[in-house]
């Protein structure tokens, strides 16, 4: 399958399952033949249910359109700050899934308190700091949460997920909110037991 169709199922997956709303959140890929400096990313300010593989924007490592016509989702400065640190990620899911984010807009972490946050997370997942939304700022505070997990929040902001591909990023996406929804109910029950 071409990055252009991977990229945009997921994203409209991402959409159906309303892990984001309107056009926020964004989803990104490298390139297969040039994994080090190409990348493709959903477009900006596009709704999702009416995307298609052409509003793709394949990018360099500066962040440049290949077509200068279409213009790049606003976040791609983490996603490309993620793809330079960490060589192993391979695609990533950014999305604004309304449990996880509430814990973003708390800026608390989600614990570890499911047997599977450990496999397809690495742990708990931590509040990376605030900063405005696109900025390098925000790319450059968000890497050491990275480190040894697959998924941070963004404070007041959302969530990003990576993974060796885009199925693997996916899940960790789904993880996640699967996760803040269940210690939200867990603490709305009584006092969540954490996990090691
Ligand atoms: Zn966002």
């Amino acid at each position: 399958m071409s990055e252009r169709k991977i990229v945009l199922e997921a994203a409209q997956k991402l959409y159906r399952l309303k892990l984001v709303a309107g056009t926020s959140g964004n989803i990104s890929m490298r390139s297969l033949s040039q994994p080090d400096s190409r990348f493709f990313i959903t477009a900006s300010g596009m709704a999702y249910d009416t995307m298609g593989e052409e509003d793709i924007v394949e990018i360099d490592q500066a962040g440049a359109p290949l077509n200068p016509a279409q213009r790049p989702s606003s976040e791609w400065r983490m996603h490309l700050e993620i793809y330079r640190k960490y060589p192993q990620v391979n695609a990533i899911v950014h999305t604004h899934s309304p449990f996880a984010t509430g814990f973003a807009v708390c800026q608390e972490k989600i614990p570890l308190i499911l047997i599977e946050m450990k496999p397809f997370l690495g742990g708990d997942v931590p509040v990376a700091p605030f900063a405005p939304a696109g900025s390098q700022e925000l790319a450059d505070g968000l890497i050491p949460y990275l480190k040894d997990r697959n998924a941070c929040l963004l404070a007041n902001h959302g969530v990003v997920c990576c993974g060796k591909n885009m199925d693997d990023a996916f899940i960790v996406g789904e993880y996640v909110e699967d996760a803040a929804k269940i210690y939200y109910y867990a603490k709305t029950a009584g006092t969540p037991v954490i996990l090691e």
